[in-house]
């Protein structure tokens, strides 16, 4: 077996372990390989393994993977990185998922771009949990007003919240952190019930997933533990 397979095997048994321990339903976090800055040959193997659902930040680095891989039926493209607005025509076109969506503009294009003959667009709201500086993702104070702008775009589906919160935090302040994203999300739920299924949190990374799990993530973004240092 590859060792791609079996980090594979090593990250989803620590999955269905703390989703176990946290009383949650089994199958209810999902993995996403974080890909980025790995040759298609990776990707492959790891498909071989029984993943489909991968994350890219670089448009152009996808999409050439994309065309390397198109053989794969069933293959899913989530886009995690900042996006600029001359980008978002080729996300649209090309990816299944969006978790890091962080403002009205954005948005919109992504909207008007999504071919409406496709399924709609999954999307997430990057928020800036620990209001970095250099971190991109909105406010929580701005998320009430851009869920309801969302309500209206046809070819998007407001599928939850993003964050990357800050890792050199102590343990207690970064599952504060995870725990205030789950609350935001709840909050959602009651102010703009109506804008999407509001049935995601996409926390957690290689170190900190079982955390991150615990306070209700349901998509995981590991690259390291499957792929090794980048
Ligand atoms: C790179 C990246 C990850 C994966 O990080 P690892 O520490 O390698 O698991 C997760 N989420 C985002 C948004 C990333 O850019």
């Amino acid at each position: 077996m590859s060792s791609i397979a079996d980090n594979i095997g090593t990250v989803t048994r620590r999955i269905q372990k703390a989703t176990l321990k946290s009383g949650r339903k089994a199958n209810s976090v999902r993995l996403l390989a974080v890909s980025k800055k790995r040759p298609a040959e990776d990707l492959r193997t790891a498909f071989d393994a029984g993943q489909r659902a991968f994350g890219e930040s670089y448009v152009q680095e996808a999409l050439d993977k994309m065309e390397a891989l198109a053989d794969l039926d069933a293959i899913e493209w989530h886009f995690i990185g900042p996006i600029q607005s001359n980008k978002t025509r080729q996300i649209a076109e090309a990816f299944d998922w969006v978790h890091s969506v962080d403002r009205l503009k954005i948005a919109h294009r992504l909207d008007e771009q999504r071919d409406s003959a496709l399924p709609p667009l999954n999307v997430c709201l990057q928020v800036n949990i620990n209001n970095e500086a250099s971190k991109s993702g909105c406010s929580l104070e701005d998320l009430t007003e851009l869920a309801d702008a969302i309500e209206e775009m046809p070819n998007l589906s407001l599928r939850g919240l993003m964050a990357i919160p800050d890792p050199d935090q102590p343990e207690a302040a970064l599952r504060s952190s995870f725990r205030k994203l789950a609350n935001a999300l709840k909050k959602l739920r009651q102010e703009a019930p109506g804008s999407g299924p509001l049935d995601t949190l996409s926390m957690g990374m290689s170190d900190d997933l079982e955390m991150a799990i615990e306070e209700g993530s349901t998509w995981v973004r590991v690259g390291t533990a499957l792929f090794g240092p980048r």
